[in-house]
């Protein structure tokens, strides 16, 4: 058993308008509100946030933003900054998901900036690593992952790595009802582990490493069970919020 704290966040993705987004919220905090052992997290779209972080202030739940750029400030039309962020209080942030990845050209390179980047304004950053279907066929599965880890982690300073949160979410299995198989799921986020490891031992055994991808109620339970993962990045079931609480309800 290990003694890192529980970690369920819940991917709203370009889902909710802010009405929607509080009555979700709303719905969900008399459910998990008040839950201590789990770190809980909702990353809403951006324009919700300043809304949710107002409604869950004071409660257990954390809120992240999506993405944040790279940079401070300046001509990036259409992006977010980690400062504008930190201003409204928000918590962390959900960095180099595969759909910021595969649908807006995101790469390692970027993401080294951008990780160390979101700590130095406060928040804390979920990488996201996983590999797509072909990957896994062809036996590369190892090979992607190191290379996202390394390649994203290289700029966190290593006394702020164990600070970072690592979710492994294998793109096959991302909003399309198949689930990794607990070892699968097992196997890959204990490589992850160890590559962090592979930057500072201490860190490594710290760090939380989660796994996403068609994460719900019935699944839960036994990915969780097993001894590196740390938790789950839920997209789907986190929109309804009986079924995000029961997700929070298996890490307990
Ligand atoms: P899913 O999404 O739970 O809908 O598969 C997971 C994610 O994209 O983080």
């Amino acid at each position: 058993m290990s003694d890192r704290k529980p970690f369920i966040a819940g991917n709203w993705k370009m889902n909710n308008t802010i009405a929607e987004s509080e009555e979700l919220i709303q719905a969900l905090l008399p459910l998990v509100g008040a839950v201590e052992d789990v770190d809980i997290v909702v990353a809403p779209p951006f324009l919700a946030l300043q809304a949710i972080v107002d409604s869950a202030r004071g409660s257990a739940v954390g809120v992240y933003a999506q993405n944040m750029a790279e940079k401070d400030a300046g001509a990036c039309t259409g992006e977010v900054s980690g400062p504008m962020l930190a201003e409204i209080d928000v918590h962390g942030v959900i960095l180099g998901h595969s759909e910021r990845r595969q649908l807006f050209g995101e790469t390692d390179r970027l993401l080294q900036l951008k990780v160390p980047k979101a700590l130095e304004f406060g928040l804390i950053p979920i990488l996201c690593v996983g590999e797509t279907e072909e990957e896994r066929e062809r036996g590369d599965t190892e090979r992607k992952l190191r290379h996202q880890v390394q390649e994203g982690l290289e700029k966190v300073p290593l006394e702020r790595l164990h600070e970072v949160v690592v979710a492994y979410e294998p793109i096959w299995a991302i909003g399309t009802g198949l689930t990794a198989t607990p070892e699968q799921a097992q196997d890959a986020v204990a490589f992850v582990r160890a590559l962090v490891q592979g930057f500072d031992k201490e860190a490594g055994n710290r760090v939380r490493v989660l796994y996403g991808g068609s994460m719900k109620a019935e699944n839960a339970a036994d990915l969780l069970a097993q001894p590196d993962i740390d938790g789950g990045l839920i997209g789907g079931a986190s929109l309804d919020a009986e079924s995000f609480a029961a997700i929070v309800e298996a890490a307990r």
